[in-house]
């Protein structure tokens, strides 16, 4: 069964709270998604390999430790974006890869429109990236792409899962570690009248991810 890790850490507890509420604007969220990515991603890549190297330091030579894992991130657009540009700036030699799906809106299942992987990998560990994490449909699609693909190891970060999407993923794909910030209750039903929330969106969780970044709501 696939790792499920939430964490717990207190800067990530109260950055999801300010994420959540109702009153924060665009470009707070953005900066919050930005925070919160690199806190998960530290905690995402505690396990990278290293090789010991040697260092000289203005005082003597010494042993010291560089990254042997190529770190592949892989945003699912639009909402995955915001999670890429700080965890870049803590692993800059990391490659991007976009991965395009869409939620169809009667099946809820994932349609891919972009995707311009190489032919052959070419990192050790991708990171998938999606604030989201709600019926699963795009986490085990991007997945089921990068192991196509030939990736050796993938994890999924993202914010806010619902119990649904933990499942599905867990379930397809097992060694899929996933890392989370916080884990809520339900996801929302079809909607019985033209007032309710569309079907599929995270309870309590913090709305649309991607119109909350780029303000489209
Ligand atoms: N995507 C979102 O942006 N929010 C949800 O609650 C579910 C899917």
């Amino acid at each position: 069964m696939a790792k499920v890790n939430i964490s717990n850490h207190p800067l990530i507890r109260h950055k999801v709270t300010l994420l959540r509420s109702i009153e924060t604007e665009p470009k707070k969220f953005r900066e919050l998604i930005r925070e919160v990515a690199i806190l998960l991603a530290y905690e995402a890549t505690a396990d990278l390999r290293v090789e010991s190297i040697p260092v000289q330091t203005p005082m003597a030579k010494t042993m010291g430790h560089e990254l042997m894992d190529k770190v592949g991130l892989v945003p699912i657009l639009r909402a995955g974006l915001g999670m890429v540009e700080g965890i870049w700036e803590m692993m800059p030699a990391a490659e991007v890869w976009h991965i395009g799906l869409y939620r169809d809106h009667q099946t809820l299942e994932p349609v891919q429109y972009y995707n311009k992987l190489p032919v052959h990998p070419t990192v050790q560990v991708c990171l998938i990236l999606d604030p989201m994490l709600a019926t699963g449909g795009s986490a085990v699609a991007t997945v089921d792409i990068l192991k196509r693909w030939g990736a050796q190891r993938v994890k999924f970060v993202g914010i806010i899962g619902a119990p649904e999407g933990v499942a599905r993923l867990g379930e397809a794909h097992p060694d899929v570690d996933i890392h989370l910030a916080a884990l809520d209750d339900h996801l929302t039903p079809p909607p019985a009248s033209p007032d309710d929330p569309p079907e599929g969106y995270i309870v309590p969780g913090l709305g649309d991810a991607g119109d909350r970044q780029f303000g489209t709501g």
